[in-house]
């Protein structure tokens, strides 16, 4: 599908890009580059790369696509560094889980003639670095590409086709809209998992006593979120500030009527939610992007795809 691509960031996504590009015979040459030697060596050894550069504007020269597989705030510098070593007629894209900060970010940097179609493959697991990809990540999960006006429908259309043979359902969305809908389902999930952690982690120091011992089936899923990449997700956060403040305080609002609930006893109005959220599941396994078994299908603690979306 292509001559030689460029991968740029060698962690979850970009390693599982690899197993699927090989699978699928995507590309005839896949160049890569990280930013530690240790990544670079460890990329070579499980193959994941035909070629492998100490610097991104040498991985960059000469793909007809270049994938940015790094942590969203990394964007700006990477952008600046490859920028004069594209090819005219490349095609640029991202994986980042903000768009509008990638586009702000990226942009700027590239020459007339590239085509930049950012994108966001929503498929990924709590872990991260070179061994943690695996081929199956993005079957049948969705990717979002946000094309900026203007951009030539020719260079969306092949990045389509790539993604959907990656397995995933491709969805073009605006940039802010992408930004908004990801807040609430992915990124303020993060955050309440993040923080109801540190909440039992203080209750147990203040209290002085064991709590997260005891911690029963609902507290150790958020457990599993809270273990996702603190880099990667400090800059979903500050890269998505105004999406996530906003969602944050429709959720604050929603909360206070829930504990409203609770205090004057309105089962009603308890029982009315549960019902429609549990709804919401059951719609969300018909469409066939989790698993119904118990305890989310896990096996041994993995689930049997081996993926879980955030
Ligand atoms: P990861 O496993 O932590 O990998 C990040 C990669 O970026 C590493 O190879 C790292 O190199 C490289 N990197 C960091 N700074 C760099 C720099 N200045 N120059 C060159 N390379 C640099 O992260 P990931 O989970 O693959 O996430 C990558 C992107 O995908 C992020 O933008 C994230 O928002 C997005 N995303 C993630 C998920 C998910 O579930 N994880 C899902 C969808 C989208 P070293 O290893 O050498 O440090």
């Amino acid at each position: 599908m292509f001559e030689r691509i460029a991968l740029i960031g060698l962690g979850l996504i970009g390693s599982s890009l690899s197993h699927v590009m090989r699978r699928k015979g995507l590309a005839r040459h896949i160049a890569g580059h990280a930013k530690t030697a240790r990544t670079r060596d460890k990329a070579v050894e499980l193959g994941l790369v035909d070629s492998i550069h100490a610097t991104a504007a040498e991985a960059v020269a000469g793909a007809d696509l270049v994938i940015l597989c790094v942590p969203v705030g990394v964007n700006a510098a990477v952008a600046a560094e490859i920028g004069p070593h594209i090819a005219p007629g490349a095609i640029v894209t991202d994986v980042g889980s903000v768009k509008a900060a990638v586009i702000r970010d990226v942009a700027p940097h590239l020459a007339k003639g590239v085509h930049f179609v950012p994108g966001h493959p929503v498929a990924g697991t709590e872990h991260s670095g070179p061994e943690s990809g695996f081929a199956e990540l993005f079957e049948n999960r969705w990717c979002i590409l946000t094309p900026p006006a203007g951009t030539d429908p020719r260079a969306v259309a092949r990045l389509t086709a790539f993604w959907e043979a990656c397995g995933s359902h491709v969805e073009i969305m605006d940039a802010a809209h992408h930004d908004m809908v990801l807040a609430i389902t992915s990124h303020i999930p993060h955050l309440i998992a993040y923080n109801i952690v540190a909440t039992a982690e203080h209750l147990e120091t203040v209290t002085q006593s064991e709590v997260i011992k005891f911690a029963a089936g609902g507290f150790r899923d958020f457990t599993r979120i809270a273990a996702s990449d603190p880099v990667m997700w400090r800059d979903v956060f500050l890269n998505n500030k105004e999406a996530v403040l906003e969602m944050l305080a429709r959720f604050t609002e929603d909360l206070t009527a829930l504990q409203r609930a609770i205090r004057y006893g309105d089962d009603k109005a308890l029982v009315d939610l549960f019902t429609r959220t549990r709804e919401i599941r059951r719609g969300i396994i018909e469409a066939g992007q989790e698993t119904p078994a118990p305890d989310f299908g896990r096996l041994g603690g993995k689930a049997p795809d081996g993926a879980e979306p955030l």
